[in-house]
């Protein structure tokens, strides 16, 4: 890697500033030919993390702007080699002449994700870390952000880091009963290897489930309301709302009347669709019927099924049970406050809810039985920032399985160090300590030039 690369790393908007970085071995030097210190300093004998200011010129000398010029001295920069950072002013015209001049001095246009992909092979991060800066950048919402800091900050490195560290142990365990299969080493037996391999697969799923409460996490879970006209369904919205008070965005869908709202419950953020259908007034049975199947009930991840309960169950009410049955369905008897006529025994349901969404009292139970549901609870820390490290971890939990069957089935403990061996080549790979090249173009081609 001894090219030196260069883009525009600010967004490609108009704005105030505009920064371009160079980085390799080369910075300094193709810098020194578009940038004048205005003390004269020589820009290849500035010392890390100093700063210059200065005129930014055309290699025939026309002034082009006047700037800043930041060195990072290899391997204290992001990227791990030299890297020179100009901030410039922010015009889209002005920060694409000056990285024109930068080719034109010597540097490559930076692919996208080039300079974190050189961090990554300098060992500035680990792949998990760059993949998280990825996800950084694009990440909607409070808590996409903090799942992707998480993975920044190394949490879900070194809880592979741990497990194939154990994977290496059970390695060894194997090797020196292959090896020397005459000796008598006493501290490994075959049922001690099951019970590690065993407590390795645990560990595995354990991580595998964090996965998907991960993914909700980022991703938010879309969610229906459903029920006949006044049950309460617009108050229930306004109560979640002012309960958290956490509107993330209120937008337009893609039809014109389909509206998504978002409201955060603890961590989680409800999509919730076709709140027009709600909110609007539309006849009764237009409501019931028609929309009823056009909303979107199926797509839904979580259906909250709200009803009267200071009314008996209507033939709109059951229509709607068993139009939303066996799906994933939170049963909401709202009007606590009124006398009751309905009552959760009516309700096969594992989660029924009784509150008063005008007051607001039991609404807060709302987030225990979605975190239940989902299985958010004991969720966090290594979380999976994407399908490219489940893969991986899935691979592994089937080779581990491999070697427990292999062993149980009285195989030689060369197939089960096979196995083995290919569980913690699966978790080198997530980690990306041992990854091919092919998968790590594949990381950064989701990257934006310039990052
Ligand atoms: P929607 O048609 O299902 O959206 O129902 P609304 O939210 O518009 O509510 C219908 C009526 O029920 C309104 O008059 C609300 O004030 C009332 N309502 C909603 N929740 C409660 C509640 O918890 N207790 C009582 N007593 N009335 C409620």
């Amino acid at each position: 890697m001894n090219t030196t690369v260069a883009a525009i790393c600010t967004p490609q908007a108009a704005g105030g500033i505009a920064m371009i970085r160079i980085s390799g071995p080369e910075a300094a030097a193709v810098a020194e030919k578009i940038f004048l210190p205005a003390g004269r300093k020589k820009i290849s004998e500035m010392p890390g993390h100093t700063c210059a200011y200065g005129r930014v010129a055309a290699l025939n000398g026309e002034t082009l702007d006047d700037g800043v010029l930041t060195v990072f001295r290899a391997p204290k920069s992001y990227t791990g080699e030299d890297v020179v950072e100009i901030t410039c002013h922010g015009g889209l015209y002005v920060s694409r002449r000056i990285l024109r001049e930068i080719i034109a001095a010597g540097a490559a246009p930076a692919g996208p994700g080039e300079f974190t992909k050189r961090a990554f092979l300098n060992g500035k991060l680990s792949l998990t870390q760059a993949e998280a800066v990825a996800d950084i950048i694009s990440a909607e919402g409070e808590s996409a952000l903090s799942s992707a800091n998480m993975i920044r900050d190394g949490a879900l490195f070194k809880a592979v880091k741990a497990m194939s560290q154990k994977l290496v142990e059970i390695l060894s365990a194997l090797a020196a009963w292959t090896d020397y299969p005459d000796e008598d080493i006493p501290e490994t037996s075959p049922e001690e290897i099951l019970t590690s391999l065993s407590a390795a697969e645990r560990d595995l799923k354990r991580l595998a489930d964090g996965y998907d409460a991960g993914m909700i996490f980022r991703e938010g879970i879309s969610c229906a309301i459903v029920g006949r006209p006044n049950v309460g369904k617009s108050t229930l919205m306004n109560s979640l709302l002012g309960y958290e008070r956490s509107i993330v965005t209120s937008e337009a869908g893609t039809t014109r009347d389909v509206v998504e709202e978002r409201l955060r419950i603890g961590d989680v953020i409800l999509k919730i669709s076709d709140t027009a259908g709600i909110r609007e007034a539309v006849t009764e049975a237009e409501r019931i019927g028609v929309r009823l199947a056009e909303r979107a009930i199926d797509r839904a991840q979580l259906i909250l099924a709200v009803f009267d309960g200071s009314e008996e169950l209507s033939d709109d009410d059951k229509e709607i049970l068993k139009k939303t049955d066996g799906l994933n369905r939170i049963v909401i008897i709202n009007k606590s406050d009124l006398p009751q006529k309905l009552y959760k025994e009516y309700f096969s349901d594992k989660y029924i809810l009784e509150v008063a969404a005008k007051s607001g009292a039991g609404v807060e139970k709302l987030k225990d039985a979605v975190y239940e549901m989902f299985g958010l609870s004991g969720a966090g820390g290594e979380i999976f920032a994407n399908e490219r490290q489940k893969a991986c971890l899935d691979s592994a939990i089937g080779h581990i399985g491999e070697a427990i069957s292999a062993l149980r089935a009285g195989e030689t403990l060369d197939a089960v160090t096979v196995c083995v061996d290919s569980a913690a080549d699966d978790l080198l790979g997530l980690s990306g300590e041992k990854v091919t090249e092919a998968v790590v173009e594949d990381v950064f081609k989701r990257f934006c030039v310039g990052k």
